[in-house]
């Protein structure tokens, strides 16, 4: 996952080229499903997405473990080998909680015991 503003001119055209092509799937999908008309209300969490709303499910691409980021209302899923380079992001609630034993890599993650909270 690389930040936009540390993006060369080229890698900020690929996503946003991928953003039009991503975008114009779920358009067309979405309204293809509710008869032709885009539906008035969309739920965030489509099977076919490939980590959105997959904690803890295998990755479709590596097989890597969806983790997410938690925030006061909702969450963010990412694939910690695809999207960050192998680096687990901190979790706001978790990682405040856990400080230095936050695993910060997916090997790190994967040696850890589970948590039961
Ligand atoms: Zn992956």
């Amino acid at each position: 996952m690389l930040q936009t503003q540390k993006m060369n001119d080229s890698q900020i055209s690929n996503l946003h080229n991928s953003c039009i092509v991503v975008l114009e799937h779920w358009t067309k999908t979405l309204s293809l499903e509710n008869g032709g008309n885009f539906p008035k209300k969309v739920t965030a969490f489509k099977k076919e997405m490939a980590v959105h709303g997959k904690y803890d499910e295998p990755c479709p691409v590596c097989n890597t473990k969806v983790q997410r980021i938690r925030y006061v209302s909702n969450e963010t899923n990412y694939c910690p080998r695809c999207q960050t380079d192998g680096k687990v992001l901190s979790d706001r609630s978790l990682s405040r909680l856990l400080k230095k034993d936050w695993p910060k890599t997916i090997e790190a993650l994967e040696e850890s015991k589970p948590i039961d909270l």
